[in-house]
């Protein structure tokens, strides 16, 4: 399939071609113009019109910039937790919560209780909402197992999911997420190093993935995560300062990490360190909003020249969100980032966290085509707040979303 995108008013291209990531404080070199874009087959063939392509699209008025990647997702799940939500409004703690049956632990009853094939279609509506949303590569997260045999489930169920949908999907092994009854952290660690070559087996799993805190794992055990890592050649990511400070972003830092998460109570001593390592922060503030917590200091990193990175975090209990252009606006409100720094971060530096920068994230010929025609310029993105902007979508090259309003702007 080919396709020319012609007359747009905004192109959206990074400063260079072949840049694995750009570091925060260059964001201001990417630039939008007016221009065209030709696709051949899955990849960007040229910045001019073809006059010969056989889709044509009209995008006069339009912004054409990557497609996001969402490099932080907790996908697939069973069922949704929104009496939760209503509790946290109404003021109950974390522990009265945990008391009732609510957090990690509701999750994983509920997905053991439910069989595969409905937890993949509500999977695959989510990923169908996530395109339509311009979401064009998926990360997904196990983790709401808690058990060997529910995790070694969530990875095979990931794979499942990755051939039922139209983005490419990075899987996660997120083992330690919660310590799960009947163990004490470190026996779970245990329990981690016994199935992973099990789980291994039962996906592409990519990253090892912990979640940190003082409800959940200590950094002794994110530093054994980064050696089980390292042991079988996978990537490190981490669940890091969200709620309280644990200092553990040296440690991971140590360890090789490639992404620390979430960062809200990021100590300003270990932030230099942070933004001149080759460690993404990925910066979760759909998360920061649905719970009330504090703001990274996003500001900091990106002045500080960070690789800055953004994720939904969708995930049924502290963030039931998937909209990438909803996470862009409120990165630019409450981190003060401009409009490029956001889709930076959500698309190119985004990418390097799942090792697909080389492929996605920027548009430059030779790249795959992930593309999107938005109905407005970018500036549109955080200034209309809620509303989706995204009109068409192209995953590899194949055009695999029209929203029906923008059906005018494609002649086959
Ligand atoms: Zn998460």
């Amino acid at each position: 399939m080919s396709a020319s995108i012609n007359g747009a008013a905004q192109i959206l291209r990074p400063p260079a071609d072949g840049m694995p990531y750009l570091r925060h404080d260059r964001a201001a070199e990417l630039s939008a113009e007016p221009g065209s874009v030709s696709t051949a087959g899955d990849d960007i063939a040229a910045f001019e019109a073809a006059a010969d392509a056989e889709i044509q699209i009209d995008a006069r008025g339009c912004a054409v910039i990557p497609g996001f990647v969402d490099c932080h997702t907790h996908l697939p799940f069973a069922g949704w937790r929104e009496r939760e939500y209503e509790l946290k409004i109404a003021g109950a703690s974390y522990e009265r919560i945990a008391r009732e049956g609510g957090g990690i632990r509701a999750s994983a009853r509920s997905l053991a209780a439910t069989g595969d094939e409905q937890v993949l279609s509500q999977a695959r509506a989510l990923a169908l909402e996530m395109l339509a949303h311009g979401t064009t590569t998926v990360e997904a997260k196990s983790g709401y197992g808690l058990s060997a045999e529910q995790e070694i489930r969530s990875v095979r169920l990931a794979a499942e999911l990755s051939a039922r949908i139209a983005q490419p999907l990075s899987s996660t092994a997120l083992l330690a997420h919660a310590v799960p009854d009947g163990y004490d952290t470190d026996g779970w660690m245990g329990a981690v190093e016994s199935m992973l070559p099990a789980v291994l087996a039962a996906g592409r799993v990519t990253a090892l993935d912990i979640y940190v805190e003082s409800v959940a794992f200590a950094n002794r055990h994110l530093e054994r995560m980064g050696e089980l890592a390292a042991g079988h050649g996978l990537d490190l990511r981490a669940h890091v300062e969200q709620f309280s400070c644990q200092h553990s972003v040296p440690v991971a830092l140590a360890a090789g990490a490639r992404s620390v998460d979430h960062l809200a109570c990021l100590a300003e001593s270990d932030l230099p360190a942070l933004a001149s390592a080759e460690t993404a922060a990925v910066l979760l503030p759909g998360a920061e909003f649905m719970g009330a917590e504090r703001v990274a200091p996003a500001r900091a990193l990106a002045d500080a020249g960070g690789i800055c990175v953004l994720g939904s975090d969708l995930n049924p209990g502290t963030s039931p969100v998937l909209s990438m252009p909803l996470v862009i606006g409120l990165a630019v409100r409450r981190y003060g980032w401009s409009v490029t720094e956001a889709l930076l971060a959500g698309t190119l530096n985004a990418a390097w966290v799942l090792r697909r920068s080389q492929r996605t994230g920027s548009l430059e010929v030779g790249k795959r085509a992930d593309v999107l025609v938005l109905d407005a310029p970018i500036g549109h993105i955080p200034y209309r707040l809620g509303h989706n902007p995204v009109g068409l979508v192209f995953v590899g090259g194949r055009l695999a979303h029209v929203r029906p309003d923008c059906a005018w702007r494609v002649a086959r």
